[in-house]
C-alpha cells in the first residue's frame, strides 16, 4: 500500500516537473530573443502552427506527434523532450530526499533556474541577468522563508538570510580568484562576467560551506571536460567552453548529495577533528 502510494506520488511529481521542463524549454527558446516568455503558447518553430492540447503534453506530446511538426512535417529537436524529462527527474529526486516542504518547493525552483542558465549558456554563451539576479532574490526569500518557517522565529528567519546574503558575496569573491587562478593557467580570460553573478546566486541558494563544494566540482568537472575535449579535438584551445553548467551541476550535486560528500571529505582528510 505505501509503495503504491509512493509510486502514484512520484508519477505526479514527475509530471508537475515534466511541465515545468516544458516552461523552462519555452524560456530558453524566447529569453535570450527577448521575447514574450507567456505569449503567445507554445507552437512549431518552423511553421508556427500551435500545439494541440494533446501533443502539448510533455514528453509524450513529442513521441505522438513521432518528433515532427503535424502541420508542416519539420522535425521538432529531440531536447524538447529530454529537457522535460530530466526535470522531471529531479524533481522526483528532490521529492524523495526532502519530502513534503519548503525545502522541496525550494529546490525545485533553483533546479528549474539553473537547468535555464545551462541551456542558454550552451546555446548563447552568455547568462541573462534577468534570470540570475532574479535567482539570487528568489534564493534570499527562501533562505528567510525557511528559517522563519523551521524555527517561527523571525530572528532564526533574519539569521539563514544573512547565510544566504554571506554565501552570495562570497560567489563573487570565489568567482574573482578562479578568474585569476583561470587565467593563469589557460592564458586567457577563463570566463564571463554571467559565471560572477552565477556564483552569488548559488551562494544565496547554497550558503557558503556548499557553495564553495559546488565551485570545486563545477572547476574540477569543467577542467576535466575542457582538458579531455581539448586533448579530442573537439574544441579548441582558443575557443571560449561556457562555465555556467559546470557551476549548475556542482551546485545541483550540492543540493542532493552535498552533506554526505562533505562529511566523507572531512572524516578522509581530518578523522581525528
Ligand atoms: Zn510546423
Amino acid at each position: 500500500m505505501e509503495a503504491l502510494v509512493i509510486s502514484l506520488t512520484s508519477l505526479i511529481v514527475f509530471a508537475v516537473g515534466a511541465s515545468i521542463g516544458s516552461f523552462l524549454n519555452v524560456v530558453v527558446y524566447r529569453l535570450p530573443a527577448n521575447l514574450s516568455i507567456l505569449w503567445p503558447p507554445s507552437r512549431c518553430p518552423q511553421c508556427l502552427h500551435k500545439l494541440g492540447k494533446r501533443e502539448n503534453i510533455p514528453v509524450l506530446g513529442w513521441f505522438l506527434l513521432k518528433g515532427r511538426c503535424r502541420h508542416c512535417r519539420s522535425r521538432i529537436p529531440s531536447r524538447y523532450p529530454v529537457v522535460e524529462g530530466i526535470t522531471g527527474v529531479l524533481y522526483v529526486l528532490v521529492f524523495w530526499m526532502y519530502g513534503f516542504g519548503v525545502e522541496t518547493l525550494g529546490y525545485w525552483a533553483f533546479l528549474s533556474w539553473l537547468l535555464a542558465l545551462s541551456l542558454i549558456d550552451l546555446d548563447t554563451m552568455t547568462l541573462p541577468n534577468s534570470l540570475t539576479q532574479s535567482g539570487l532574490v528568489a534564493g534570499l526569500v527562501f533562505q528567510g522563508t525557511a528559517g522563519f518557517l523551521q524555527a517561527s522565529q523571525l530572528p532564526d528567519g533574519f539569521k539563514q538570510l544573512m547565510v544566504g546574503i554571506i554565501g552570495a558575496v562570497l560567489g563573487i569573491w570565489l568567482f574573482d580568484i578562479i578568474t585569476v587562478v583561470g587565467s593563469m593557467i589557460f592564458g586567457q580570460a577563463a570566463m564571463g562576467g554571467g559565471d560572477a553573478k552565477l556564483a552569488a546566486m548559488m551562494g544565496a541558494w547554497l550558503g557558503w560551506k556548499y557553495l564553495l563544494l559546488g565551485g570545486f566540482i563545477a572547476c574540477a568537472v569543467g577542467a576535466f571536460a575542457g582538458g579531455g575535449a581539448i586533448a579530442l579535438g573537439w574544441l579548441d584551445r582558443r575557443q571560449p567552453m561556457p562555465f555556467g553548467p559546470f557551476l549548475a551541476l556542482g551546485a545541483a550535486l550540492s543540493v542532493f548529495w552535498g552533506e554526505a560528500i562533505l562529511s566523507t571529505y572531512l572524516r578522509l582528510f581530518f578523522p581525528f577533528s
